[in-house]
């Protein structure tokens, strides 16, 4: 089946449609992962913020504490740092009322922020008063022992445990966001493997096998005589000559013959030119039913052709080129309703191992070929000159 010639904008198309679909797959990766990563960042922020609440709270304490022994000069220290105690409570409760954080998160935050008995919103609204109180008051004031005491019953436990559990929550939500994270990394990763395989498939796999159709092709067209199967001049002789390096290491004798179709001429004209293409490819057809598949042939031009025969000395290829040349004599060719029938006069000669052997083999076995057509046709002539 002829090859279609293949579009450059077709194979053009295709390359980029499989390149930008690897493109999209890995940015969309990309951008995931970035904003996995993002989210993450946000997450750990709220974590620390919520982390030095709980060192305010402590601070708040014992900067009272301080103030309370006669330390006046903490109390600056102290209004500053419920301020920002109080500030830093507030963006947390505005996020958290805003519901930022993953569906299951923000419920468990606004029930620790606003909700139940003792919701952290509230408690940090007393401690916070409680410690503005403090502040307020002179160290020794008679309310200050309650206050203080009070104060620090606080900032130990309820509002310590309750700034932990809203840490644990937070920390859950990033647990479960890595993991979501990680199993979204492997589905991409899978998508992206799979459209690989499927471009493989799909796109490169007949792409490559066009390439070699190709290519093995091309090297046909530029090897190969496409009337009788053989291979043309230039292809023979390059063979060859690689053929008689080889034997000349190995010091194996080569023979080389010349057949030319008799009286072809008379062929073409009495039946037609289709017709002499036909006995052409019947010479092709004994050619490659005759020699071994180590041998090489080919068609020099017209209705010539040589045989390179390996491992074959003189005495041995010329009873081959006879045996060949009863061969041809029983060949029928049938064309329309004619039957052809031709000869062949062939010259054989052996190629001595040196080199340029094989051109001057071949020139010795054309003129051996037309000492036979001078002969009569029909007919082998063996070179005398070599030892047979
Ligand atoms: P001889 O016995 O001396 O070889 O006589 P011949 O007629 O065979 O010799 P000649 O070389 O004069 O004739 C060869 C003819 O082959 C001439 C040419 O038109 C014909 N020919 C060459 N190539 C082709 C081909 O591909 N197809 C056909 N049909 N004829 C071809
Ligand atoms: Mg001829
Ligand atoms: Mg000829």
């Amino acid at each position: 089946m002829p090859l279609k010639p293949i579009s450059p904008r077709l194979l053009t198309a295709t390359y980029i449609v499989a390149l930008l679909l690897i493109a999209g797959l890995s940015i969309a990766s990309h951008i995931v992962l970035d904003y996995g990563l993002k989210s993450d960042e946000g997450s750990a922020a709220i974590i620390n913020q919520t982390g030095r609440q709980r060192m305010l709270s402590q601070r708040i304490a014992s900067l009272a504490a301080q103030y309370r022994l006669g330390d006046a000069s903490v109390l600056d220290d102290l209004r500053s740092t419920i301020a920002a105690f109080q500030n830093s409570h507030d963006s947390l409760a505005l996020a958290v009322r805003a519901s930022t954080f993953g569906e299951n998160t923000s419920s468990r935050l606004k029930a620790l922020y606003f909700d139940g008995p003792d919701p952290l919103d509230g408690q940090i609204e007393t401690f916070v008063a409680e410690a503005r109180a403090v502040a307020d008051l002179p160290p020794d004031d008679p309310a200050m022992p309650d206050l203080l005491a009070h104060l620090f019953a606080q900032a130990r436990s309820p509002l310590l445990n309750t700034l932990n559990d809203v840490v644990t929550v937070h920390q859950r939500e990033s647990e479960r966001r890595v993991d979501r994270l990680e199993s979204l990394q492997w589905a991409i990763l899978g998508t992206i493997l799979a459209a690989l395989a499927l471009e493989a498939i799909m796109i490169f796999r007949p792409m490559i096998h066009r390439v070699v159709a190709y290519t093995s092709e091309l090297f046909r067209l530029a090897n190969i005589d496409s009337l009788t199967g053989a291979a043309n001049r230039r292809s023979f002789m390059e063979r060859c000559e690689r053929e008689a390096v080889r034997a000349r290491r190995y010091d194996r004798p080569v023979s080389i013959l010349m057949l030319d179709v008799d009286k072809f001429k008379l062929i073409n004209d009495g039946y037609g030119h289709a017709a002499g293409d036909e006995v052409l490819k019947a010479v092709g057809k004994i050619l490659r039913e005759t020699v071994r598949d180590s041998d090489i042939w080919g068609r020099l031009g017209g209705e010539e052709f040589a045989v390179l025969l390996v491992e074959t000395p003189l005495s041995a290829a010329g009873n081959l080129a006879e045996r060949m040349r009863e061969r041809f004599g029983r060949e029928v060719v049938r064309f329309q309703n004619e039957t052809i029938q031709f000869t062949v006069s062939i010259g054989v000669a052996s190629v001595p191992p040196k080199e340029g052997a094989v051109e001057a083999a071949l020139r010795v076995a054309d003129h051996l070929m037309y000492q036979a057509k001078a002969a009569g046709r029909n007919r082998v002539v063996v070179d005398a000159a070599q030892p047979a």
